[in-house]
């Protein structure tokens, strides 16, 4: 089946009472991974790839690596989406270049990185949204801020400034009618990359409560938490023990996820979690044996570490086993969808 619209995922998760993760890849072994542990655990997929990757891999690399699992694996429904996108030309760009799903980061002016205010946000989203749905192509917006920064991208807040751009609940409302998006990210005290929390968060850094006030206004709107990766000790553990030096950090537990999916969650973006199990896995080949030289002996090792996350996550979030449950429609029938 062809690439698929993250509407359809999203609006199945809620019938079901689940989530989707969405993995953030820039290579071939990452791509590999999802696929095989989607395969693994019968999931949906949602792969992603942010402005920082699109750079990294080339747009024609992602689009063709794309249609290779789509291609060897016609029995998944999978959505190609752009994370965090700057601005129109860049989902525009994303569109053509095959994504089936966009987010118009509009949080943010267009350097990625200054807080831009509502008017602005609301402007530029509507206008994707607008051009995305008229080609059947899903829309993620974004309301207040997260801290931290991954792949250039992020206001770079502390975790203290970043509480200052929590999501207003009256403001959710009044965007989604504003805006018209599938899918809305909500900044509730997390951050992107490693270094989240400096100890294991408790309700007064991680606004849980904020999600469900914003779910108990917009119960139909698809939430969807950033900056999720959940940090696991062991992952830190192995990456320190063969020889790295990651200081001591937390992440979003997986159980206040899993409280985020009763409340109307629906897509959850892991990143860094991979990234961490694929360097552990790496840094031990090189410690223990000096002599290998073929990149396959460790990256082959670095896609089984990353798939060992993935099926975690697909299992914990309760995608796992539904795959083959979604009714399909294409960007082109959803088309008429985003027309009523
Ligand atoms: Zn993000």
């Amino acid at each position: 089946m062809p690439l698929v619209p993250l509407r359809i995922l999203l609006d199945h998760a809620a019938e079901n009472d689940y989530a989707v993760v969405a993995l953030n890849v820039n290579n071939m072994e990452q791509i590999q991974a999802i696929m095989e542990a989607a395969q693994e655990t019968d999931s949906p997929v949602v792969v992603q790839a942010s402005r920082g990757a699109r750079k990294y891999s080339n747009d024609a690399y992602l689009r063709h690596l794309m249609l290779a699992a789509v291609e060897l694996n016609p029995n998944l429904p999978i959505v190609m989406h752009l994370d965090h996108g700057n601005g129109p030309a860049t989902c525009m760009s994303a569109i053509d270049q095959n994504f089936s799903s966009v987010m118009m980061d509009g949080s943010l002016l267009d350097d990625g990185k200054t807080p831009a205010d509502y008017e602005y946000n609301v402007k530029v989203t509507k206008e994707v949204v607008d051009a995305a749905h008229a080609v059947g192509v899903s829309v993620e917006g974004e309301l207040g801020a997260l801290g931290g920064i991954e792949d250039g991208h992020g206001a770079g807040l502390s975790q203290e400034e970043a509480m200052t751009y929590l999501t207003d609940p009256d403001q959710a409302e009044q965007f989604v009618a504003d805006t018209g998006v599938d899918a809305l990210a909500v900044a509730i005290g997390t951050s992107h990359g490693a270094y989240k929390f400096s100890k294991k968060p408790t309700g007064d850094v991680l606004k849980m409560d904020l999600i469900e006030e914003i779910h108990r206004r917009l119960p139909n709107t698809h939430i969807v938490m950033h900056g999720s990766s959940s940090v696991p000790q062991e992952l830190q553990d192995i990456i320190n023990q063969y020889g790295g030096e990651i200081p001591q950090t937390y992440g979003v537990p997986v159980e206040q996820i899993q409280r985020g999916i009763k409340n109307g969650v629906r897509k959850v973006n892991v990143d860094t979690d991979n990234r961490l199990a694929m360097t552990g896995a790496i840094r031990k080949v090189f410690c223990d044996k000096l002599g290998e030289y073929d990149p396959r002996k460790y990256l082959g090792p670095a896609r089984e570490a990353m798939k060992k996350v993935c099926v975690a996550r697909m299992t914990a979030f309760g995608q796992a086993g539904h795959a083959g449950n979604i009714k399909i429609k294409t960007c082109k029938k959803m088309v008429d969808f985003y027309k009523k």
